[in-house]
């Protein structure tokens, strides 16, 4: 790969001058240049390669580039760049088709949005108009976007800068044993415990009073938490007790991340409302989307559904998804995931917790994975506290970057996210340096 250093070097001077970033305070930043990238790799203004173990934000499930989806991107611009979302397009009709053979249940209609917050949004407009209820339950430990509802259903510090209006959201404890709310000391207590913990809330609120009930199938960014068994079917089971619209979010989770091809098959569950965006076309070109059941897809079968946006199906957007569906069938990538996750990543991370005391926790399915970082074993002191970042953890990510590795680090996790299709030869070379760092890791920890 040739990098024009110079072109990149004014890049990042443009940005400084220019670009104002997410989630940033603008003085304190040094960000990163890319000026390339392959498969599972990146490369930066100077030339230096990366193992991407971050997939970016979650997103880019097929790596980047890959040479099917950007010859269906050019093939569309060359035909059909963009139409108004109220014609007929034919690589939307075509990508709603891919999706709803996919989803689980009937949820055989799809409202496309941009990303994955305004999916979150529309879903919840859709409950509360077919519920004639105002209010949403949502976890603690989430993140559900940016927008208003969006970040006031997010659970975690996202949220508090964020808090200024009020969306009618309430939130609940969502089952995570190693810290458990709930005292528990098994699996099973905390899914029964966090369950009980869930109907009390419903009673205390009103339910009545609740549209919907938001929850990721596995939540991701707040740190990957796969829930105990039976949690998931008693999240179901209350909702349609209460008659409260059950919406999975699977922006993080869908196409293939946690070895699937949406982490409700996992759990055998079928949701109300269901929302995805990132892998749904890797990133390539902006796309969300909310698949929608029968039931709520007839409340707006003679009544207006009010809500839109100019760019709902993109034709380049959904070409890019229609690609991306087809390159993943056909290489069986989302096995391929499955395999990683029970074959490479799962046995060399429980092999870490064994072997570096930083280690409190790894868990994940597919390639979907957390390590949670610790000062003391025994008191489970996080290596970095909630909400922030840490001297420590800074180091960590500043050697695995030397080393030539992407991570995507959050508080005092390291998160082990690459994309479904990455070789088996890249994922063990990045968990070997992994394997390095926690080394360093293991020196601040008691
Ligand atoms: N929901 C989940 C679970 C996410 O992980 C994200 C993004 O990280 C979102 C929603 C928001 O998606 P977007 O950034 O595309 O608006």
């Amino acid at each position: 790969v040739d990098i024009d250093t110079a072109a990149a070097r004014r890049a990042y001077e443009l940005d400084r001058l220019h670009v104002f970033h997410s989630w940033s305070a603008q003085d304190l930043l040094d960000p990163m240049v890319i000026s390339a990238a392959q498969g599972s790799w990146v490369w930066d203004g100077e030339g230096n390669k990366y193992l991407d173990f971050s997939s970016q934000l979650v997103n880019t499930n097929i790596g980047h580039q890959h040479p099917g989806v950007v010859a269906a991107i050019t093939a569309q611009a060359a035909k059909l760049c963009t139409i108004a979302p109220s014609y007929v397009n034919e690589a939307r009709s075509e990508a709603a088709r891919l999706i709803t053979e996919r989803t689980p249940g009937e949820l055989n209609k799809i409202f496309f949005t941009n990303g994955g917050a305004d999916a979150n949004e529309h879903a919840v407009r859709m409950a509360r108009l077919h519920t004639g209820r105002a209010k949403v339950l949502s976890a603690y430990r989430s993140y559900h976007g940016g927008t208003q509802l969006a970040v006031n259903m997010t659970g975690d510090p996202r949220r508090w800068a964020n808090d200024t209006a009020s969306t009618g959201t309430v939130h609940f404890f969502p089952p995570y044993l190693y810290r458990t709310s709930f005292h528990s000391t098994t699996e099973e207590e905390e899914s029964q415990r966090a369950l009980e913990h869930l109907e009390q809330l419903i009673g205390f609120e009103g339910p009545a009073t609740i549209a919907a009930l938001v929850l990721e199938s596995i939540p991701g960014s707040a740190g990957i938490y796969v829930p105990p068994a039976g949690y998931m079917q008693g999240v179901r089971e209350l909702c349609t007790k209460y008659g409260i619209i059950f919406i999975a979010d699977e922006v993080m989770t869908g196409f293939g991340r946690t070895g699937k091809w949406f982490a409700v098959e996992h759990f055998d569950v079928v949701p109300d409302l269901m929302t995805f965006a990132k892998g749904v076309n890797s990133g390539y070109v902006p796309l969300g989307g909310v698949a929608i059941s029968p039931e709520i897809a007839a409340t707006f079968g003679k009544r207006v559904y009010p809500g839109g946006l100019t760019y709902s199906g993109h034709p380049l957007a959904t070409a890019a998804a229609v690609a991306t569906i087809n390159a993943m069938e056909t290489e069986g990538m989302v096995d391929h995931a499955a395999a990683l996750g029970t074959d490479v990543i799962g046995p060399a991370l429980r092999g870490f917790a064994e072997r570096h005391q930083s280690v409190g926790e790894v868990r994940g399915t597919g390639v979907f994975w957390a390590i949670e970082l610790v000062k003391d074993r025994e008191t489970r002191e996080p290596l970095a506290p909630y909400g922030a970042s840490s001297p420590e953890m800074n180091q960590l990510i500043t050697a695995c970057k030397s080393r030539g590795l992407l991570p995507f680090a959050n508080f005092n996790r390291i998160h082990v996210v690459p994309p479904c299709n990455t070789s088996v030869e890249d994922a063990t070379a990045g968990l070997e340096i992994l394997d390095e760092v926690l080394e360093i890791a293991d020196g601040f920890a008691a």
